[in-house]
């Protein structure tokens, strides 16, 4: 069977080792496609080794800049707001891997739905957003949508051995990130290099502070409320500062099954591609004769605050969701540009939640709107902020 890939987020953590996959697997698995935002170096790079008939930038600089080599290739340049979702929409492309960070992955991950291709989705910000359209877009057309995220791999992984109606519950973990045993107070005036410090994983920027704030697990509760059709009481988050149990499903029999492995992104993005099968990986393997500890503890929401307000936008669905997401990364990137504290990012996001009006079974212009509304809040709320600490 043809495994024709397209890669939206090439340059990046999830790109780059996805590219790895591609390569180890080898036919049929190929590159038909890549996307780019600002990375052109990198891109050209890929480009050179990997010969994709199509690549897309978003950033019309540096489709400028790249122009010209890509056209020495003899290798298609599509560029502009559309560039990804045209990409995605490509005829010989079977599999697209949504691998962008934030919101800006959600139009083009609609496409690749919309138009009948296989979705494995590590761009979990567009299920935040629009899970309320995608999935029953994807139930529709009969396409597959199949979690890249590590946890939402492992669920996947373990619901196999059950029926969904035979579920008693999800536990998601996490490893808690660089400030699991941090006191309230250091949390909230931590340096952008500590917050960029993750114990057990290596990610791109945005993620890694999404996983200092315990954000990221926020994002992965309403994530996994979409993607495997469960109400938020059903599914636990538990700290595992050892990353290796990447999430259980507990059964109604009480069985609780997990899936193990080395925290390496490259084996679920490489379960993605190949389901229902399984290929010998490339990843280190689990060695469990040299003595380790596998440790479980409950989040602390007091020091975590996006653990709640998580479980309270899964109940409230609606709109509620696009606002956490752009709120989020509205002050992400506040954050990193040295203008708001890092305990700033969540108080933040509970204020722009608080002043939302949750519109319920939004179209998709009410969530692109909410999420408009979303990041123009938070700016003003920083504006204020910094005129009350000035
Ligand atoms: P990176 O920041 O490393 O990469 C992001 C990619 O998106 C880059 O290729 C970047 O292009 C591109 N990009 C950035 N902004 C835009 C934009 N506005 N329009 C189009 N493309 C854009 O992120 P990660 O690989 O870490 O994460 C990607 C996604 O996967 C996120 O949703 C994350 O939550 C999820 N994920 C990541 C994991 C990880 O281990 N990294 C684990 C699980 C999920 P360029 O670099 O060329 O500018
Ligand atoms: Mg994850």
């Amino acid at each position: 069977m043809s495994k024709r890939i397209a890669i939206l987020g090439s340059t990046g953590s999830i790109g780059c080792s996805t590219l790895d996959v591609v390569e180890h697997l080898g036919p049929p698995y190929r590159v038909a496609a890549l996307s780019a935002h600002r990375q052109i170096d990198k891109l050209l790079d890929q480009v050179r080794r990997h010969r994709p008939p199509v690549v897309a930038v978003t950033d019309e600089s540096s489709a400028q800049k790249i122009a010209r080599p890509l056209r020495d290739l003899g290798i298609e340049l599509l560029t502009g707001p559309d560039a990804m979702v045209e990409l995605a929409q490509q005829a010989d492309v079977d599999i697209v891997l949504a691998a962008v960070v934030g919101a800006a992955g959600l139009p083009a991950a609609m496409a690749a739905v919309a138009a009948g291709k296989t979705l494995a989705l590590a761009n979990k910000e567009s299920l935040v957003c629009a899970g309320s359209l995608l999935i029953p877009l994807a139930r529709k057309n009969g396409v597959p949508i199949l979690p890249v995220d590590s946890e939402h791999s492992a669920v996947f992984q373990a619901m196999q051995c059950g029926r969904g109606h035979e579920v008693k519950r999800v536990i998601l973990t996490a490893s808690g990130g660089p400030f699991r045993t941090a006191t309230l107070d250091q949390i909230r005036n931590a340096s952008l290099a500590d917050a960029l410090n993750h114990p057990t994983w290596k990610m791109g920027g945005k993620i890694t502070i999404d996983s200092a704030t315990m954000f990221n697990k926020a994002l992965e509760l309403i994530e996994a409320c979409w993607l495997f059709d469960l109400p938020p009481e059903k599914i636990e988050i538990v700290i595992h500062p050892e990353s290796i149990v990447h999430s259980m499903v507990e059964f109604v029999d009480g069985s609780v099954i997990a899936q193990l492995s080395p925290p390496d992104m490259k084996t679920p993005i490489q379960y993605a591609l190949t389901y229902p099968h399984r290929l010998p990986g490339s990843s280190p393997k689990l060695d469990l004769t040299k003595p380790c500890q596998f440790r479980f503890e409950p989040p602390d929401l007091d020091r975590f605050p996006a653990i709640r307000l998580a479980y309270d936008v899964a109940r409230k669905g609606g709109t509620a969701g696009a606002v956490l997401n752009a709120a989020n990364e509205s002050a992400v990137s506040a954050f990193t540009s040295g203008k708001i504290a890092f305990g700033t990012i969540s108080h933040m996001v509970e204020l722009a939640l608080n002043q939302h009006n949750v519109k319920h079974n939004p179209s998709l212009d009410d969530l692109l709107a909410a999420d408009r509304w979303a990041r123009t809040t938070v700016q003003n709320l920083i504006q204020t902020h910094e005129a009350a600490v000035v």
